[in-house]
């Protein structure tokens, strides 16, 4: 038997065992995705979701790939969804240079030279796919494939039984806190169908708020026993990131009173869940609980999509702190930042940061934007630079003339060393060379407000990074 033989019946019939098991759907693929790499000798595999809409892959399990990778955030390019959607395979030899890869820097960072992507259905229906991430650049054989397209049709039966046991499977009180992600993505594959177009509208709002949600994921027990069966509840939604079923109430007041009198019932049994009951008028007090809509006093006139809502900015905030202290240890680094659009990441930034740091600011002014744009200092740093290791963070860089310049200001301090760290890169606009070792998110070329960014000095306020809507402004610097 040959080596690749033996490793593949070896990672099979651990699968099989693991799938045979009892543990959760998402330990389940975990250990999937894990036995899939070694036995394809790759770096690393992963499991991506369609979510609700089929507009989006999400990850649900992965091995082998860095914080920074999974962090990228979702794919949503046309043509690797397209591919995706149709159940194909796709092999990508080369990342650095194939146009499908949405994030080739990302990608490279991550030694990924070769991927394999299959198609993971339930019944048929793609809901996904796996892939496999390859160090080296190489083809993968047919028998490769064939093993990806079994492991993939193992983890479409963890998917489906997942969803099936979760709405089988009695409620332990302990549990009742815990919605197993896979699980409750899995249930929502399928175009969801609402039960009331006010849930539709609501779903399009949290949508367009980028707040993660899941139409129905479980029922709960209100009676059992008592001779007449058991009664169910299926609250309509639930936020993963408030931790909070949602109830819609409708106009009519007998429902109405139904439904108090099943969310008290809630309450009761199983006092750790948290459940409200959402009437159209709460829409805003919810919404504002992320710093926006008529009730939380921030402009929003102009906002288009949300790109990075406050929760995934500060995931990825507190992911390039760990970086930067596992860096910077023993170093005592000073942070400079550019005003002013940088302050709400460097507030945070540096709160989650684990090595003392000092920090520092500087402001500068452009001036003559016709005859290309000139750049000069307002306000230097305060601090002495000398010897020291100078981490430069900023908000976003977009040409790279701003960088290049207040580079070569800080230079002349004549620091240790000195690197730059950057929230946003729209990398696509670079004409001068940005070295960039610490990157959040890499950003399409658009105007993007929020989270310290403004347009005319408004929005800094947002908690989020959104879009510009339809009527765009010029795209000239703020600060
Ligand atoms: P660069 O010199 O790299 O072209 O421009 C960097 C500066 O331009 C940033 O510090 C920021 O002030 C501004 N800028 C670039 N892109 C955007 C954007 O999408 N939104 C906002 N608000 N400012 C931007
Ligand atoms: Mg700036």
């Amino acid at each position: 038997m040959s080596k690749q033989t033996h490793g593949f019946n070896k990672s099979l019939s651990e699968i099989a065992e693991a799938v045979n098991s009892s543990l959760t759907a998402s330990e389940k693929l975990r250990l999937l995705v894990k036995a899939t790499a070694r036995a394809l000798g790759v770096r690393g595999c992963s499991i991506m979701l369609l979510d609700a809409q089929r507009k989006r892959l999400v990850h649900a399990a992965s091995h082998g790939l860095s914080e920074r990778y999974l962090r990228k955030g979702f794919l949503e390019s046309e043509k690797s969804l397209s591919e995706v959607l149709d159940g194909k395979t796709v092999a990508i030899h080369d990342v650095a240079t194939d146009p499908r890869i949405q994030f080739h820097e990302l990608a490279q960072l991550e030694h990924i030279s070769s991927i394999l992507s299959v198609a993971l259905k339930i019944k048929g229906e793609v809901v996904g796919t796996l892939r496999a991430y390859s160090r080296t650049s190489r083809e993968f054989t047919l028998r490769e494939e064939m093993f990806l397209t079994t492991a993939a049709n193992l983890a479409g039966i963890v998917l489906e039984s997942g969803r099936f046991a979760e709405i089988e499977k009695p409620l332990l009180e302990s549990e009742a806190r815990v919605v197993p992600h896979h699980a409750s993505l899995a249930s929502q594959l399928k175009p969801t169908t609402f039960a009331h177009p006010s849930e539709e509208e609501f779903a399009h709002l949290l949508d367009f708020y980028q707040i993660e949600w899941l139409y129905e994921p479980r029922s709960f027990e209100l009676r059992w026993d008592d001779g007449k069966g058991s009664e169910m509840f299926t609250p309509d939604f639930y936020l993963p990131v408030l931790d909070l079923y949602v109830e819609m109430t409708t106009l009519k007041p007998g429902l109405t009173r139904v439904k108090n009198r099943r969310v008290r019932r809630m309450r009761e049994l199983y006092p750790e869940v948290n459940i409200k009951l959402l009437a159209r008028r709460d829409y805003d007090r919810l919404i504002a609980k992320y710093g926006h809509g008529p009730l939380a006093g921030t402009k929003t006139r102009g906002v288009g999509r949300v790109f990075f809502s406050a929760a995934q900015i500060q995931r990825r905030v507190r992911q390039l702190a760990k970086e930067i202290s596992r860096d910077y240890e023993g170093r005592h680094p000073v942070l400079v930042g550019v005003l002013r659009g940088v302050f709400c990441f460097m507030a945070d930034l540096m709160r989650y940061l684990t090595v003392p740091a000092d920090v520092d600011f500087m402001a500068i002014s452009y001036y003559g934007a016709e005859s290309g744009r000139a750049v000069h200092v307002t306000k230097d740093v305060d601090l002495s630079l000398e010897g020291r290791h100078v981490l430069l963070v900023e908000d976003i860089v977009d040409t790279g003339m701003t960088l290049s310049f207040v580079i070569g200001h800080l230079r002349e301090h004549k620091p240790a060393s000195l690197t730059v760290c950057t929230l946003l890169d729209k990398k696509v606009r670079r004409l001068a060379e940005a070295p960039l070792t610490y990157v959040g998110f890499e950003v399409p070329d658009e105007f993007l407000v929020g989270y310290g960014l403004d347009y005319q000095e408004e929005y800094r306020n947002l908690p989020f990074v959104a879009l510009m809507s339809e009527e765009k402004p010029g795209t000239e610097p703020g600060t």
